[in-house]
């Protein structure tokens, strides 16, 4: 890199990787300017038993409404937040938010779960820690732990996996549960799947497009599926935006379904506003006291 090879660097700097470095480096600014302006939002993208249709929980997708350019898609964003130390601080905005949101759900009688995504860098971090993070928010809005669902990445399995593993664990003994996200994507080897403790597999997005006329893929989510199942877990399949899709899924025996067919991720007004008309669909309409 730059900083070993010294001054003779200079000379690989062309005016593309300026061109990004100056991009980049207004991104981070803005990123920090965002942080104090409070210009971040969570859309919700319902999560529905594939086989009745019921709305079974939430996932929490973070947004960056930027005041010039408009909704920024967090996988343009996020990355950049890590590298900068933010997603610390914004992963904790982001649980507070989120089950702040979904106490309002359960005091409208919606009795859904709440899915999380979190980042490495949260996991890592031994100030805050991530386990006595969740456990104070769900204190703090009431919730029971069995209604937090904590997704995360093949690749945060990958790095410092023992202070990983232990802060898991943690989290699995608060009583939430743990789901793999974008099951398939990722460069590790499947014996994290019982050495961590993940309850639930999601199918990634990428598998899930090219069904039902795609037969390697469709093998693929056969095997993932029927691997899930063999370990004691369930599976969710992403990215559902058909009906053959969801019938097809459905055959294979995923037990939940995500994607636009149902729900596209939405604001909390219009997703509670969507979860009104969708009772006798299946939302649960009793509310759940969980004090
Ligand atoms: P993810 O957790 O795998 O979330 C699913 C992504 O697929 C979301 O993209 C969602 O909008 C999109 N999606 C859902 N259904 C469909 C569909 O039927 N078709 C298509 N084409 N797309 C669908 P989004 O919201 O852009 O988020 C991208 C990724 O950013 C997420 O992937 C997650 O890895 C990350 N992310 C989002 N919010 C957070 C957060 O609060 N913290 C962290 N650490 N990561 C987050
Ligand atoms: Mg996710
Ligand atoms: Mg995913
Ligand atoms: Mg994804």
């Amino acid at each position: 890199g730059a900083k070993d090879d010294g001054r003779n660097n200079f000379k690989y700097f062309t005016p593309m990787m300026n061109q990004a470095m100056v991009e980049r480096h207004a991104m981070e600014r803005a990123l920090r300017r965002a942080m104090l302006r409070r210009e971040f939002l969570l859309h919700y993208q319902p999560v529905v038993d594939i086989k009745t249709g019921e709305v079974t929980g939430l996932e929490a997708l973070l947004r960056w409404q930027d005041p010039d350019k408009g909704l920024i898609s967090p996988s343009h964003f996020i990355p950049v937040a890590e590298d900068m130390g933010l997603m610390v601080p914004l992963g904790q905005w982001v649980i507070d938010t989120a089950l702040g949101d979904l106490a309002a759900l359960h005091a409208q009688g919606f009795g859904l779960s709440m899915a999380i995504n979190v980042s490495a860098c949260q996991c890592r971090d031994k100030q805050q820690g991530l386990a006595q993070q969740l456990a104070q928010a769900l204190n703090r809005h009431g919730i029971a732990p069995r209604h937090l669902h904590v997704e995360i990445t093949e690749s945060m399995l990958m790095d410092d996996s023992n202070h990983c593993l232990a802060t898991l664990n943690h989290i699995r003994d608060l009583g939430c549960t743990i789901y793999l996200d974008d099951f398939g994507t990722g460069y590790s080897s499947l014996s994290y799947l019982k050495k961590f403790p993940i309850s639930v597999i999601k199918i990634d997005r990428s598998f899930v497009e090219n069904l039902p006329d795609c037969e390697s893929d469709a093998s693929l989510i056969r095997a993932i599926i029927q691997m899930g199942k063999s370990l004691g877990m369930k599976l969710v399949a992403e990215g559902i935006e058909t009906e053959e899709q969801q019938a097809f899924l459905q055959v294979l025996g995923s037990d939940y379904g995500q994607g636009y067919l149902y729900s596209r991720p939405l604001p909390l007004e219009a997703l509670s506003d969507w979860l009104d008309k969708r009772v006798g669909h299946g939302a649960k309409a009793q509310p759940q006291f969980d004090i």
